[in-house]
């Protein structure tokens, strides 16, 4: 991302030293002046200008933002890198993945700011300043990330460590992005770091593809003491090689040999939960699915189990002995009608 500077002070027009209350004025005589209503036939260009004004006043209207913004000053550059490598840090650290799943790296579901790539970088994790004073406590924003999971972990389920990377506020400026009128050297001016945060991740039996496992309180931390957003993990399930899921049911595949197809027999046959012995009853064709009842995936909340479908492939012998040969022929032969 190409981060380019903004001089709040030119848009607003006032001088550096400006009183708060000249940059109030000055900012109300630009919004009205340039407020897409009260400029119909140039709506688009004055929707820009007045995305501008109101940026920088968002900054400069801010004795928080505004100190902050002063100080970067010449200086902004240095902590723009500085921010940009712990975003490379994070991507990187995403990349390799971690833990007995690997994760993707999160996103955080907060509404973006709108304005520019520079007010993003430096001021989006200030909290606004409302009326006179103080800002008020506002609830931190949910983190989303996917976890990677097999058929077998969902069947399960159980506590999983996973490790993820969770965007934290800096402790040594405390989120201000100042220390001592300076930008923070371990944050670069941006207010929060990335940490590596481990969680112990109860994986509900029988989780589905897709369904979301909510840790209340591990999102992002809350502006001015509003309590932590939630953290989303997104099931994702890994295709089995043995099993098809269906809802709550498995599917198989189960080779069998034509002798127990057609004289009925017993085979064994794999499930989740351990090989169980099948009987199949006489006469049975090729491809038809017996049931095995309970033996699928745990159902939401306790309430029983899905099912295990099992799929007959009949083989047929091959490199047939004569001996095999004139049976078959003999066989045939009676099918026929023929002595
Ligand atoms: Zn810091």
């Amino acid at each position: 991302m190409a981060v380019h500077y903004k001089d709040y002070y030119e848009v607003l027009g006032v001088p550096k030293n400006a009183a708060q209350k000249d940059i109030k004025s000055a900012y109300r005589k630009l919004a009205r002046k340039w407020h897409p209503d009260a400029n119909p036939n140039n709506q688009r260009a004055a929707e820009e200008k007045f995305k501008e004004i109101q940026e920088a006043y968002e900054v400069l209207g801010d004795s928080e933002k505004r100190k902050k913004y002063d100080v970067l000053g010449s200086d902004w550059q240095r902590a723009a890198q500085q921010a940009e490598q712990q975003r490379r840090y994070r991507n990187a650290q995403s990349a390799q993945g971690a833990g007995p799943f690997g994760f993707e790296q999160f996103s955080t579901s907060g509404e973006p700011s709108g304005f520019s790539d520079f007010f993003d970088l430096f001021f989006s994790g200030m909290g606004r300043q409302q009326g006179t004073r103080r800002t008020s406590a506002r609830r931190g924003g949910d983190y989303e990330t996917t976890i990677q999971l097999t058929l077998r972990d969902a069947f399960e389920g159980g506590t999983k460590p996973i490790s993820l990377q969770i965007e934290e506020p800096c402790p040594t400026c405390g989120g201000t992005g100042l220390l001592q009128q300076n930008i923070c050297p371990t944050c670069g001016g941006t207010g929060s770091i990335v940490t590596n945060k481990r969680f112990d991740v109860t994986i509900p039996r029988g989780v589905r593809q897709g369904q979301r496992i909510r840790l209340a309180g591990q999102g992002a931390a809350g502006a001015a003491g509003g309590p932590h957003g939630d953290l989303y993990l997104v099931a994702d399930i890994a295709e089995d090689d043995q099993f098809t899921r269906k809802n709550d049911d498995l599917y198989i595949d189960l080779p069998v040999s034509i002798y127990d197809l057609v004289l009925g027999g017993e085979v064994r046959v794999p499930t989740l939960s351990g090989d169980v012995t099948m009987t199949i009853p006489p006469q049975t064709q090729s491809n038809q699915l017996l049931r095995l009842g309970g033996k699928g995936m745990p159902k939401p909340r306790g309430q029983g189990a899905g099912d295990e479908y099992v799929r007959l492939l009949g083989t047929l012998p091959t490199k047939l002995s004569d001996q095999e040969r004139d049976l078959f022929r003999q066989l045939a032969a009676l099918r026929d009608g023929k002595p």
